[in-house]
């Protein structure tokens, strides 16, 4: 293997010229990097001495700065925000070690179908601020979507509004430390007996992921009662990819239950904030 070079920047402004170099990239927790086993690469950029550990919430948003790991959002999040999706997510994911090194801006780079981040960010309507070629703010579907914005750019911090939701997420796994097959996240709010608002999304569907917003117009500014079961089934017609040895149809079956659990939450049928992860 060839000897790969660090390189170790302290300011945005010695990092990004670093990003024009042929073969050298960004390094997060690198466990996207080692996977892919660094053929292409001829030199990493750590992004430790940059200022991109920051966890900032105010009153109106949250930010996240991309050097944070998931085991740091968790964290920081446990304090601010006892009950969030991210916190449900995220300390799920993988196993401790990996949670101690998986950053936000590696994971965002990346966005595997597996990943336990990007449902949760999509629901939330998260917005990905870069630096670099593609420099500027992207809505998270869009960043997913287009691999393009990605090229010899730093994620610099992921933000999203801050407001109080009831979460659901649910992750697929045979076992406790698994990649899930797909994930569910729902988030509702209600008042009264009204449902105020709600985002559901899956992720590791075909197509990656999707915001099923037809269904989500079946619930929202209407009053907190069961739905009709066919038209939630026509308005969540989701394929799966078969995978890890699991059928496509099966996966379809598990959605269904899992995404029935979520939505009983958005009508008040069990307790709101009890998912099943
Ligand atoms: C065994 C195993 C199990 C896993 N299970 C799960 C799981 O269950 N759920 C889950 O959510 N994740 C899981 N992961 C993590 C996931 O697969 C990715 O490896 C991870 O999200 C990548 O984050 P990273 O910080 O390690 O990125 P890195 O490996 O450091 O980088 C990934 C890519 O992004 C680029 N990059 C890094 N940082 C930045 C930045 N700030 N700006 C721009 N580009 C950047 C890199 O150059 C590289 O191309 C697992 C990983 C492993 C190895």
């Amino acid at each position: 293997m060839a000897e790969l070079t660090w390189y170790e920047p302290e300011t945005l402004e010695e990092a990004l010229p670093l990003l024009e170099r042929e073969g050298v990239y960004p390094h997060g927790g690198g466990t996207f990097l080692l996977m892919g086993g660094l053929k292409k690469v001829k030199g990493l950029i750590d992004l430790d001495r940059l200022p991109l550990r920051r966890f900032q919430a105010t009153k109106s948003f949250v930010e996240l700065g991309s050097s944070l790991t998931y085991a740091e959002v968790t964290e920081n999040i446990e304090k601010t925000d006892p009950g969030h999706v991210l916190l449900k997510a995220l300390s799920c994911a993988a196993s401790t070690p990996l949670r101690n090194r998986i950053t936000v801006g590696g994971t965002v780079s990346s966005f595997p179908a597996w990943s336990d981040l990007l449902g949760p960010l999509v629901a939330l309507e998260a917005e990905v601020v870069t630096a670099g070629a593609n420099g500027g703010i992207f809505p998270i579907d869009r960043y997913a979507k287009e691999p393009a914005l990605r090229r010899k750019t730093l994620v610099t911090a992921v933000r999203f509004a801050r407001r109080v939701w009831d979460s659901y997420y649910h992750r697929e796994v045979r076992t406790r430390f698994d990649y899930p097959a797909f994930t569910v996240t729902v988030l509702s709010r209600r008042s009264e007996e009204m449902i105020e608002d709600v985002r559901i999304v899956v992720t590791g569907c075909s197509g990656k992921f999707a915001r099923l917003m037809p269904l989500e117009n079946l619930f929202r500014g209407k009053p907190a009662k069961p739905a009709d079961g066919r038209e939630i089934s026509k308005r969540a017609d989701v394929r799966f990819p078969a995978k890890k040895g699991l059928d496509a149809d099966y996966l379809a079956h598990c959605f269904r239950v899992a995404l029935h659990r979520g939505l009983a939450q958005v009508t008040g049928e069990t307790p709101a904030g009890e998912g099943d992860v």
